[in-house]
């Protein structure tokens, strides 16, 4: 497919929302704060904090990027880990994955706040230290990271012709349980179990019952999660170059990072080199031959070596 070819929205999309704030994500634990209503907290729960940078944005302001510009971001998401420390890391990189929620405390009024000496350099000038409860709580994204993750795993198992083949993969990354008429559960060792409301799900993608039953929970995890992400279609007014008229073009601007990450999930469903994780080091890789098993030389001379050991 050819980029004109491209279907409407798709080669200029970027995020219109206010964007993305990238700062600095640190952890602690909620044990160190303090909750007018509540009291003191106690639990082991991490919130992700972060701190607007003053230094080069007045409170308020957000900088605008274009996650669609980085060409990692998908595998980078893939092969994350799911301990905090992963999913800090990954925020650090692209940003906060949800909405910014953000309710501001002054400076002084957080140290009376959580109790917690702010370390030096955190602010510069008098600076506000977000908190969000609602937004990138770490629980909460887990539990939709693993969906993803997972939508990603079985698409790249699902992209095959080869029947056989999918089962075999099906057999040895998860497995399948219909709780009822409506809703279908895959379990996998890692990510844990997964449940899809699939519905009145159109089925007969095939025979297997397998392979039958990946496509509608798939189809209905992304369906969903693009919708709730806010992933829509907008026109929006664009110029070619800065001295052509302005005129209208469809973008696709999902709401949030999350949207940004079902909406290239959702294209891995027609990419013709799509993500596809290495048989040898378990890498996950955009493939550019559809018969391409490792990410690399390295791994491909590994596993040539291992099938002549046979
Ligand atoms: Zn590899």
């Amino acid at each position: 497919m050819s980029k004109s070819e491209l279907p409407i929205g798709y080669t200029w999309q970027y995020c219109r929302t206010a964007g993305y704030e990238i700062a600095a994500c640190i952890k602690y634990s909620m044990a160190d704060l303090y909750d007018p209503d509540k009291g003191w907290i106690e639990t082991d729960d991490v919130l992700v904090e972060v701190i607007r940078a003053t230094d080069w944005k007045a409170p308020g302001q957000v900088w605008r990027f274009n996650p669609y510009d980085k060409d990692s971001l998908l595998s980078d998401f893939a092969g994350m880990e799911m301990s905090n420390d992963s999913i800090l890391e990954f925020i650090n990189k692209y940003g906060l994955f949800y909405d910014i929620n953000d309710e501001g405390f002054a400076s002084s009024q957080l140290e009376e706040y959580n109790g917690r000496p702010l370390k030096s350099g955190e602010f510069t000038k008098k600076g506000t230290l977000y908190r969000f409860h609602s937004a990138d709580d770490l629980k909460n994204l887990r539990n939709e990271i693993s969906k993803a993750k997972a939508a990603i795993r079985i698409l790249d198992i699902i992209n095959h012709d080869n029947e056989d083949i999918i089962v075999r993969r099906i057999n040895g990354t998860y497995s399948i349980g219909r709780l009822d008429s409506q809703a279908v559960a895959l379990i996998f060792p890692d990510l844990g179990r997964i449940i899809a409301r699939v519905g009145n799900a159109v089925e007969g993608y095939s025979k297997n019952e397998q392979i039958d039953i990946s496509y509608q929970f798939v189809r209905h995890l992304i369906s969903k999660h693009t919708q709730d992400n806010g992933v829509t279609l907008t026109l929006l007014p664009y110029q070619t170059t800065s001295s052509s008229a302005v005129k209208l073009q469809p973008f696709i601007t999902p709401r949030n990072l999350m949207g940004v990450i079902w909406h290239l999930i959702a294209n891995e469903a027609s990419s013709a080199y799509g993500l596809r994780r290495c048989e040898e080091c378990g890498t996950w890789f955009r493939f550019m031959k559809q018969n391409a098993r490792t990410c690399g030389p390295t791994c491909r001379k590994r596993i040539s070596r291992k099938a002549q050991a046979v």
